[in-house]
């Protein structure tokens, strides 16, 4: 149900490895490379627009190949902290579990805030080849006005959540968070992209959205992915457990079945990197 509010940007965009090429001289230095500049062969594939222009969007792959990348939403917002002390569950163990014991290679979309409440699985998904974390904003606010009743930030304080997100996913231990982010609700317009478009990031959303938050039926769910999934689709779900709690149901469900149909699961990645045709 979650829908993005700008579905009429067409970014002209190029695919290419190295960033700093692309950035205007007067833009900000991004946030991407962190620290030591990565090799060009270990440098994740990103949508690059031109100098000074908004954050590139990314919903889907263009390709033949039966190829689709489940991705999880690691949700908690920054005013959840009394919840999750009393008692409520933002992660979801046995769903990460579930993409170990079946083999799906996936992309964790993690918020700052949910790694600051739980390092060590933070830690533990960085560390596992399987997955590989993304950028979901430090504190889940959105970055428009009117989005599924998120709070809203600032404009002035949009570029430095993301940053401070990822501050807190490597002080996690997850040593190489991707270039990728993923707007809170989905929720984006031109001022949002224009404002953290100097960061060197990719944003991707999705053509599949599973419908697990708040679902009280994973068949649903279940349906709803399977209706939706086309060669190279990009499928929301979550790995939080208070909001999402038929997720794993569902992703037991999906598995067998899309690759019965023939598909394969990447990372995003591997779906960005498809896209330009790049083995
Ligand atoms: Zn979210």
């Amino acid at each position: 149900m979650v829908i993005s509010l700008l579905r009429s940007i067409a970014p002209t965009c190029l695919l290419v490895t190295a960033l700093t090429s692309c950035q205007a001289p007067d833009t900000p230095r991004p946030v991407w490379p962190a620290t030591t500049p990565p090799t060009v062969a270990s440098t994740p594939p990103v949508l690059v627009p031109g100098p000074g222009g908004p954050m590139p969007v990314f919903r889907h792959a263009t390709t033949q190949e039966k190829i689709v990348a489940l991705t999880f939403d690691a949700d908690m917002t920054a005013d959840q902290g009394p919840r999750a002390a009393a008692g409520a569950r933002f992660d979801n163990p046995r769903l990460l579990d579930a993409l170990r014991t079946l083999k799906v290679p996936a992309t964790v979309f993690m918020t700052g805030r949910w790694a600051d409440e739980y390092p060590r699985q933070a830690r533990a998904i960085g560390r596992d080849p399987l997955f590989e974390v993304a950028n979901h904003s430090y504190s889940h606010y959105a970055f428009t006005h009117g989005c599924y009743g998120l709070r809203a930030l600032p404009a002035d304080r949009m570029r430095s959540d993301v940053e401070r997100a990822y501050a807190a996913i490597r002080k996690a231990g997850v040593a190489h968070p991707m270039p990728y982010f993923r707007f809170p609700g989905g929720c984006f317009d031109n001022r949002a992209l224009q404002t953290v478009g100097s960061l060197g990031l990719t944003a991707v959303q999705w053509d599949v959205a599973s419908g697990d938050v708040f679902a009280t039926d994973a068949d649903t769910v279940v349906r709803q992915v399977l209706d939706g999934v086309r060669p190279g689709s990009v499928v929301v779900m979550h790995c939080t457990r208070s909001a999402a709690p038929l997720t794993e149901r569902a992703v037991r469900s999906v598995v067998p079945e899309l690759r019965k149909r023939g598909y394969r699961f990447v990372k995003v990645s591997t779906l960005i990197r498809a896209s330009a045709g790049r083995p």
